[in-house]
């Protein structure tokens, strides 16, 4: 009986945008010019890299872009 109350919570985290904080190698794409960079996370924080910048958790592109930078985790 207690077991169906103990859903998983792997997708709904995933899902989340709020989930854990992202650390390793990211590939950030810009959504304005399509830049492509690979960049480093450290708990959230951006690894300082050249054209690239942080503003809360998102990371911006130095092209004048108001949208932020796609993130993809690569492995
Ligand atoms: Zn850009």
């Amino acid at each position: 009986m207690t077991l169906s109350t103990l859903k998983p919570r792997g997708t709904t985290m995933l899902a989340g945008e709020k989930a854990a904080a992202m650390s390793g190698e990211f590939v950030a794409l810009c959504p304005t010019c399509k830049a492509v960079q690979t960049i480093w996370l450290d708990n959230d924080r951006l690894t300082p890299t050249r054209k690239f910048s942080q503003h809360s958790r998102h990371v911006y592109h130095d092209c004048g872009s108001s949208e932020p930078c796609r993130l993809y985790r690569t492995y």
